[in-house]
């Protein structure tokens, strides 16, 4: 039975969820499934009609997007190319503020964010629509339709961060599909969620213009960003977008303090040539720190890419040791559960600080932000 969003909100809160405080623990256990809960609320007659942010009006009622680095000029009755904005009469709305298709509850270490808040939950979301197209994408449902082509829910940024609450969730993660095209809406949410004690993480492949980008910067508390490659070819050929606006998108957020944290998909014969890896890594020591923490995971078949075979262990074995040769401090195996690289290793004295199993963790070893068995100082955003 379909649920109205008050009763939903307080069938959440009857499960004693409400407290604001979270712990190093396992995730909370619920009564019933997030997914569950979240097919109880009711779905968006519409599409939303709020006036984007970062564009500029042309001549004859056309515009030009500023958001990301496509630049999009949009005649009326168009929209840009993630297909979530549209031009009506000469002023650009997005289509899907307040209008999410995806919502639920994961490990933060599912993001994966591995120095941010271990052992808690983020609650996840997402909305139709992407600015690239990745051959590979493992949640190409959702970020390669429009967003009439699926169904929406209707939430308001209050909405979100009650539901983040509720879930006793400290972090809304803007995640699944790329937020950068729901800019508005990731931006009112995280917002929201500050006034209220919730962090706010993006999940982002990190194809965005600098302008919007330092505003967003504002509002946020970690940002995961999905370096696909270290070759403009890789990223025309396989992303239908470019490398150099995402290393710039980087080194804005790192210099401006932001926790971040890279993932590299790493492609059997696509994007696993060592001297490629070994310039990545040259380019995050010298341009942003030794201290960024990089996972390199396991890609499989998906999507446009079901010709290739997932990547061999000792692929990954390879460019991980490769990375810890060039110096990076943080380096993980991901998607390959109970491999050893899964662990956060102390770079001074090499003890286990903290240990996973998947999105699991168990021991953790850090006390007031510094290794526990030397003192070293871990970077990262500690409990
Ligand atoms: S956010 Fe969408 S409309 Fe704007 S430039 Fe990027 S792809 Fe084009």
């Amino acid at each position: 039975m379909a649920l109205d969003r008050r009763s939903f909100l307080s069938r959440c809160a009857g499960c004693g969820l409400a407290a604001a405080a979270y712990s190093i623990a396992p995730i909370c256990k619920l009564p019933y499934s997030p997914k569950e809960a979240m097919a109880g609320l009711p779905l968006a007659k519409d599409l939303s009609k709020v006036e984007a942010r970062y564009y500029e009006k042309l001549a004859v009622k056309e515009i030009e997007c500023r958001i990301c680095p496509r630049r999009c000029r949009v005649s009326p009755l168009e929209r840009g190319y993630c297909g979530s904005r549209e031009n009506i009469d000469g002023v650009y709305y997005t289509l899907v503020h307040s209008r999410p298709c995806s919502l639920n509850v994961d490990p933060i270490e599912k993001k994966p964010l591995f120095h941010f808040l271990p052992g808690t939950s983020a609650f996840s979301m997402a909305t139709a629509g992407c600015n690239v197209n990745c051959k590979f994408c493992q949640n190409w449902d959702i970020s390669q339709v429009r967003p009439e082509q699926i169904d929406n829910y209707e939430l308001s940024p209050s909405d979100i961060v009650d539901l983040a609450k509720r879930f006793n969730a400290p972090t809304i993660a803007y995640t699944y599909s790329e937020p950068v095209i729901f800019y508005e809406y990731m931006y009112d949410c995280a917002t929201e969620a500050r006034k209220k004690g919730i962090r706010s993480a993006a999940i982002t492949g990190g194809y965005i213009l600098p302008e919007p980008l330092k505003e967003l910067l504002t509002v946020l508390d970690a940002i995961k960003i999905d370096l696909k490659a270290f070759s403009e070819g890789f990223y025309k050929d396989y992303v239908h977008g470019e490398l150099q606006p995402v290393l710039d998108a980087i080194k804005i957020m790192y210099d401006r303090n932001m926790w971040i944290e890279l993932v590299y998909l790493v492609i059997p014969t696509l994007n696993d040539n060592p001297e490629e890896i070994k310039r990545m890594c040259d380019w995050i020591k010298s341009d942003l720190s030794p201290a960024v923490p990089v996972h390199f995971t396991r890609f499989h078949p998906t999507y446009l890419m079901k010709n290739l075979p997932p990547t061999p262990v000792s692929t990954l074995e390879r460019i991980h040791d490769t990375a810890k040769a060039q110096g990076l401090d943080y380096v993980y195996i991901g998607n390959v559960p109970g491999h050893d690289a899964e662990h956060t290793y102390c770079p001074r004295c090499n003890e286990a600080i903290i240990r996973r199993y998947g999105y699991r963790i168990g021991e953790v070893n850090i006390r007031d932000s510094k290794c526990a068995f030397c003192g070293n100082k871990i970077p990262g955003v500690w409990i």
